[in-house]
């Protein structure tokens, strides 16, 4: 179990220090900022939808490592899936990082899984997919863990 643990940190670290789909998108027909109030995380989210489909997505911003390996994970997580599949995934991750079980294997998400035994991270790792929701909603409210 520690070794696992360790193997889940080292993946944190890894998409922290180099977070994939960081930066602006062109071509971008959803947008959505979400902010968590608690740590200062900050984020914007902006994805290319077509015909349902979730053709690229990638965000920009500030947070702090749970918060930022969170949004690199999820923006892999996402592309080539439909909008229901993504909000469907959301529902399964925040299971996870609630402690509770999950019904499907959500691969490298799991990593986030310790965040359970921290109540007050749970709202970093689950910012960027609250700012997905907005996003697919077009929300014009920025999206607040709060
Ligand atoms: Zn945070």
């Amino acid at each position: 179990m520690s070794d696992l643990r360790e193997l889940y940190q080292e993946v944190i670290f890894d998409h922290n220090r180099r977070p994939r789909n960081f930066g602006p998108l062109t071509g971008a027909n959803r947008h959505a900022e979400g902010f968590n109030p608690l740590c200062g995380d900050q984020l914007t989210l902006n994805l290319m939808v077509q015909e349902g489909v979730i053709q690229d997505v990638r965000f920009e911003g500030s947070g702090c490592a749970i918060c930022t390996a969170s949004a690199s994970l999820m923006t892999e997580a996402l592309k080539g899936k439909t909008e229901l599949e993504a909000a469907a995934l959301f529902e399964e991750f925040h299971h996870l990082v609630m402690g509770e079980k999950t019904e499907v294997d959500l691969g490298k998400l799991k990593v986030l899984a310790g965040v359970s035994e921290f109540p007050a991270r749970v709202k970093c790792a689950t910012l960027a997919w609250h700012t997905l929701n907005s996003a697919l909603k077009n929300e014009a409210q920025p999206a607040s863990t709060e």
